[in-house]
């Protein structure tokens, strides 16, 4: 009689029995031993996993050195990020029974738009070779409003990380525009603030690190969805935020604290780089809960670029815009070279029209669409010069700027 060699059912009570050379398998016993096969391939990601983010493969100057090939100047930020995602890994390294715990580091980071925030923390995710997810806070509410649970956000790192639990588990999540959760006035107020209090302290639970259910597609969690569960304990945070204003609140810090001590101590105040001074008093100054700052013990800011650290962005990182764009042109067998005034000027109308490092690259299509177009129907050319005069009259004939500003 045939029958199931695994749990001998007879074929009468099965759906289906798959023969092999010696024996038969029914549709349960696939089905079990495929979920076998799954926990073992998961338990063996999981020890790749943490012999790859063991943080011996890696020192906090090695990180720096990576974040150097990517991200221009922000020294300081480079520093702090790197020795907070290497302390990190110390303390996933950490066994439970060890008598010191290691509290998580998650990092909040303070800088103008456009000033490598997200960069940053991109290419850490890169360079550790983990899951990463972008979210802004900003679609957030607190749980039952219109809106988005913050639980989704792991949803977005689950995507990232094509639904291997374990390994999003160690992954980093930034938090775009954190600052915009910010308690609107210092009194907590009767009303309730939906968008803002309510959702910091959804956040708070999360970043210290808890089990969350998450829906697996994001959005509203609803009863009937299937939810995956995922320990938020060794996930990253990095939050960022342009904190506009902060520099007020950080002048009016160091006002009262002329009259105490800066005086006697003698040193001055550069009135220019108030960011310099930032600290978690500010951001609480600011709106951000007490609570949520103690779970954001990292701190660094972020400088404006200037003309000089425009330019190097053109052209010193890794994938720098002229970087790619002569690819492009040598892929027509066409050297593309700009002048040293070409790429001064162009640094210069993204600081005049307040565009940053993210108009570089508009500024750079508006130059080199045309020759783009034209080129690879020519290629005799050779060599395609950019100077100072052609950006001019480009930007002009492309309405970039108005003939009076030019
Ligand atoms: P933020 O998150 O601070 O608003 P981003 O990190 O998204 O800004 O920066 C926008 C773009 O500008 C980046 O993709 C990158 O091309 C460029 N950029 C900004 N800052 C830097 C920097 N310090 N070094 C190199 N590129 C930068």
């Amino acid at each position: 009689m045939v029958k199931c060699s695994f749990c001998g059912r007879k074929k009468s009570d099965t759906l289906m029995l798959v023969a092999g050379i010696d024996g038969h398998i029914c549709e349960l016993c696939i089905e079990q031993a495929y979920e076998i096969v799954q926990e073992e391939i998961k338990q063996h990601i999981k020890s790749e996993d943490s012999a790859r983010l063991d943080y011996s493969r890696f020192t906090p100057m090695q990180l720096k050195s990576h974040l150097d090939d990517y991200v221009i100047g922000q020294e300081m930020a480079k520093k702090f990020l790197s020795v907070a995602v290497y302390n990190h890994f110390k303390r996933l390294a950490i066994k439970e029974s060890d008598e010191v715990i290691l509290e998580k580091s998650n990092i909040v980071l303070v800088g103008r738009t456009g000033t490598g925030k997200t960069l940053l923390a991109k290419t850490i995710a890169r360079f550790l070779e983990v899951p990463f997810a972008i979210v802004d806070a900003t679609v957030f509410t607190e749980a039952g409003y219109v809106g988005e649970d913050v639980e989704s956000m792991l949803s977005r790192l689950l995507q990232a990380a094509d639904f291997d639990v374990a390994s999003a588990e160690r992954g980093i999540v930034y938090i775009d525009e954190i600052d915009k959760v910010a308690r609107k006035s210092d009194n907590p107020s009767i009303t309730r603030d939906v968008s803002g209090e309510g959702v910091q302290q959804a956040l708070l639970k999360m970043l210290e690190g808890t089990e969350v259910n998450v829906p697996p597609h994001g959005g509203r969690k609803h009863p009937e969805q299937k939810m995956i569960t995922v320990d938020t304990s060794n996930i990253l945070f990095i939050c960022g935020g342009a904190f506009d204003g902060i520099e007020k609140i950080i002048a009016k810090r160091l006002n009262t604290q002329v009259i105490g001590f800066t005086k006697e101590t003698g040193s001055k105040v550069d009135r220019d780089n108030l960011l310099n001074y930032i600290n978690h008093q500010d951001l609480k100054n600011f709106g951000l809960i007490p609570e949520l700052l103690g779970r954001l013990p990292v701190l660094t800011h972020l400088q404006s670029l200037d003309k000089a650290t425009l330019k190097r962005i053109l052209t010193e990182p890794k994938n720098a815009l002229i970087k790619q764009y002569t690819k492009l042109f040598e892929m027509e067998d066409i050297k593309l070279h700009f002048t040293d005034g070409a790429l001064d000027y162009i640094a210069q109308l993204a600081i005049d029209y307040k565009l940053g490092a993210r108009g570089l690259r508009s500024i750079c299509e508006a130059l080199l669409t045309d020759a783009m177009f034209d080129l690879p129907s020519n290629k005799s050319i050779g060599e395609f010069k950019v100077d100072k005069r052609f950006v001019e009259e480009k930007l002009r004939e492309s309405n970039f700027i108005s003939p009076a500003a030019a």
